[in-house]
């Protein structure tokens, strides 16, 4: 029975990594496809101006809290999440998980050869996790059957769509009943992080929720777009007393 927190409508899964991990084992061992996406403080924001991004956000298999910012949300709100599960996190402990047969992945997005980059890498470093196939992220539509099929080809059981919020989260949702994939989860800069191309912060940021400040540094152009995190935490804010 799933267990959520209701974030301005979004209904975040309270899961600790652990669990989020033994939710994807069980995912595995069920014949269809699961959706997983880790929204941030950013996604959340969207979601209040389009109310079709909350629906699909929900529509979810399981939704972790990437960013500090949600937790904190959860915290506002008195339902506070036991912690936070970024995509990245997620992904990268999956590699590790003890499983009698280990699942096999697609990477998909990301600029050209940033995939296999991360393929290589991640086979390297996990003895025994195989990337069944790789495809960059930038495709015109009439593209998207021959992705599809290649995806599908491929016997891939998880599927990383790298393609950034909220373009991921849509592309998902509009193409799950096409995929025979038995799960798809939207991961942001994952594959660029696995592939050596973008430097995860430091230790020190993680553990204080400062990541989006460490980010702000290495990518200046993204400040509007952090705005949305204020603003989020304000219209928390506003609910709790409110409600
Ligand atoms: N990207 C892509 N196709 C696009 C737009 C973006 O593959 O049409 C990739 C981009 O190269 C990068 C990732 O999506 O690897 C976005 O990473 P970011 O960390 O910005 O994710 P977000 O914070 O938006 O989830």
């Amino acid at each position: 029975m799933r267990s959520t927190v209701d974030i301005l409508g979004v209904n975040v899964d309270f899961v600790t990594m652990n669990q989020a991990l033994e939710n994807i084992k069980v995912f595995l061992s069920e014949d269809k496809i699961h959706v997983i996406y880790t929204p941030n403080s950013e996604i959340m924001m969207d979601a209040q101006k389009y109310p079709a991004l909350k629906d699909l956000l929900n529509r979810a298999d399981m939704l972790t809290a990437d960013g500090a910012g949600v937790v904190l949300a959860s915290k506002i709100l008195k339902t506070a999440l036991p912690e936070k599960v970024s995509g990245f996190d997620l992904v990268k402990n999956s590699f590790s998980i003890n499983f009698e047969k280990k699942p096999t992945y697609f990477f998909f997005g990301s600029k050209i050869g940033v995939a296999e980059t991360a393929k290589s890498n991640v086979e390297k470093e996990f003895p025994g996790i195989v990337v069944k196939g790789c495809r960059d992220g930038f495709f015109s539509d009439a593209e998207e059957p021959e992705i599809i099929n290649q995806i599908n080809s491929s016997g891939a059981d998880i599927l990383l769509v790298a393609l950034g919020a909220p373009k991921q989260e849509k592309w998902i949702s509009a193409n799950r009943n096409n995929l025979k994939v038995k799960i798809c989860i939207g991961v942001g800069g994952t594959l660029d992080v696995l592939a050596g191309f973008q430097t995860l912060a430091p230790d020190f940021f993680r553990r204080h929720g400062l990541e989006w400040f460490y980010r702000l540094t290495k990518e200046p152009g993204r400040l509007i777009r952090m705005l949305k995190l204020p603003k989020f935490i304000i219209r928390v804010i506003i609910r709790r007393i409110f409600k």
